[in-house]
């Protein structure tokens, strides 16, 4: 164990390694503080994995009038585009005009508001489309003739946490995966932090300045178990499902398609071969790691999808599913899609009592942005350090322009003319500019090590323990790449007892 992992003192402690804390962490560490992050799990084992992985500015919230919210994320999606090219594309929603639901003058209206609150200047503006020509028409029913094209961005969601924890380590930030935080008491202006790693079962306890709870769906369940306040709501539970299906189309936009219960449904290309459809709002009240699809919510994400399409979809097509639960803050909406997407920071306490700073709510898209105002508040408390300097700052990878990345691509392609191109696309897409480094010298599959099903190699799965914090086989398969869709269980198994032995040796994350 090196010396730093050792430190029990920090500026700043938090709890939770989803978008958001992480988010809080690199932008701590880079303006100069020192930070520990604390996960009890994985990465993104929690909301920030079963997101729709849009970056955008959400059209539905313009009629819930949150302007403030959607102007913000409107402008946050060229910057998180320009900051992370590999992980983050452009992509084109059709909107296809339902008669009887909303008038073609609202959706263009709506999209008139979209084009020009957020500041785009590289996404294409909106368009009319006419679906008796246009491809986009080719799978919908013969009904749906007109419709609406508009731009936002795509995200890896789980692969943007990552990347945001390993900047954060790489200016300084102490992450600690499998770490819970059990409990916090305040004592003559510090935080005493008692965590405990989940697979040895040893307890430490840290000293912190201030401490973060960006616990997402456990926000709550922090403040009333770990930090002994009785009582706590402050966040409404919202469950999301989504289905993934084998590829229902051959062109590369998204459709959003509007429900009859005046909500709206996505399907998005997915993975290459898959189309993936979601999702669903329902208040929920169990525990968030407990969520799971219902039948239910299959038929309705079914029924959404075969409303438009002319093939129907069906539960039996669906090859995976996952859900999530929002922590929306709770601002007594009567229905849970009507609740409010923005993200609100409370702190509560001062120097001499210890200050804690909790996050309710916030999205992929706003988490940037939401970590730039909780790191405002540190200074506060802690004393300025530096200034705001996520903006311009690219994500391990990222570090190519938006609109050369499938230059990159290519020149990946060719020095690695060994390698399948698939495999190199593949890589290229989730590491970026890393590529290199983590194919080394390697000019054949034969050289990459190990073989873990679909185009999976021990290469890349020591690189993902190295660097980025990948402890199991489902970090690995679902959470850093999604090869969980196309590895049998015996290559998972092996997969698992490869981790299992390297770990051991002690090949675990150069943080
Ligand atoms: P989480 O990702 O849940 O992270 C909290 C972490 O805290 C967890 O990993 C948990 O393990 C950890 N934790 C909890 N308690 C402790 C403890 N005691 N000690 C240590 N660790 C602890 N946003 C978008 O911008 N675009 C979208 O398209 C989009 N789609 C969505 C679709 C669905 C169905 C859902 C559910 C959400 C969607 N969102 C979207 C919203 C977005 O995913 C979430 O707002 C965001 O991921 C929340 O991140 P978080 O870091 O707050 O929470």
């Amino acid at each position: 164990m090196s010396e730093r992992r050792k430190a029990a003192a920090v500026d700043v402690l938090v709890i939770g390694g989803g978008v958001n804390g992480c988010g809080i962490a690199r932008d701590a560490a880079g303006r100069g503080y020192s930070v520990m992050l604390c996960e009890m799990n994985d990465l993104a084992s929690g909301t920030s994995s079963a997101a729709t992985k849009l970056v955008h500015g959400g059209l539905r919230y313009l009629e819930h009038f949150q302007f403030r919210l959607v102007a913000e994320s409107l402008a946050e999606r060229e910057v998180l585009w320009a900051l992370a090219p590999h992980i983050i594309r452009p992509l084109r929603f059709v909107l296809p005009h339902h008669k009887g639901l909303r008038p073609a003058f609202v959706l263009r209206t709506g999209l008139l508001m979209y084009d020009t609150l957020g500041g785009r200047k590289l996404l294409p503006p909106t368009r009319t489309l006419d679906l008796t020509t246009d491809e986009a028409g080719r799978p919908l029913k013969d009904g749906f003739r007109l419709g609406f094209e508009y731009s936002d961005c795509w995200v890896d969601d789980a692969r943007l946490v990552a990347l945001t924890a390993r900047d954060a380590a790489d200016r300084g930030a102490d992450i600690r995966v499998r770490t819970q935080v059990l409990s916090a008491r305040r004592d003559g202006g510090h935080w005493h932090v008692v965590i405990e790693n989940q697979d040895s079962g040893e307890r430490s306890t840290i000293t912190a300045r201030l401490l973060v709870n960006a616990a997402g769906p456990w926000v709550d369940t922090v403040i009333t178990e770990a930090l002994g306040q009785s009582g706590a709501h402050n966040v409404r539970l919202v469950k999301g499902s989504h289905i993934v299906v084998r590829r229902l189309y051959e062109h590369d936009r998204c459709y959003i398609f509007q429900n009859e219960d005046g909500r709206i449904v996505f399907a998005i290309p997915y993975e290459q071969d898959f189309t993936l459809i979601g999702t669903t709002d329902l208040d929920y009240h169990e525990a968030p790691e407990k969520a799971a699809i219902t039948p239910a919510e299959s038929e309705y994400l079914c029924a959404a999808a075969s409303e438009y399409f002319r093939r129907p979809v069906t539960t039996d097509d669906i090859v995976w599913s996952y859900s999530g639960v929002r922590p929306l803050f709770d601002d007594g909406a009567s229905a849970a899609q009507e609740a409010t997407r923005d993200y609100v920071i409370r702190a509560e306490g001062d120097k001499v009592a210890g200050v804690l700073v909790n996050v309710f709510g916030g999205k992929l898209t706003t988490h940037r942005r939401l970590a730039e105002e909780v790191v405002d508040r540190i200074a506060e408390t802690l004393g300025r350090k530096g200034a705001r300097w996520t903006r311009d700052a690219p994500l391990p990878g990222g570090d190519c322009p938006a609109t050369a990345f499938e230059a990159l691509v290519e020149k990946h392609v060719r020095a690695h003319a060994g390698l399948a191109p698939t495999l190199v696309q593949r890589l290229t897409r989730l590491y970026g500019t890393k590529v290199p480094e983590l194919l080394g010298e390697a000019r054949s599959a034969a050289e990459l090590g190990a073989h873990f099903g679909a185009d999976l190699y021990a290469r890349e799965v020591d690189y993902l323990m190295a660097h980025e914090w990948a402890r199991g086989a489902d970090d690995v398969l679902w959470r850093r790449t999604k090869l969980g869709l196309r590895v049998t269980a015996e290559d998972k198994a092996r997969l698992a007892a490869y981790m299992d032995t390297h770990l051991r040796q002690g090949g675990g994350p150069r943080a």
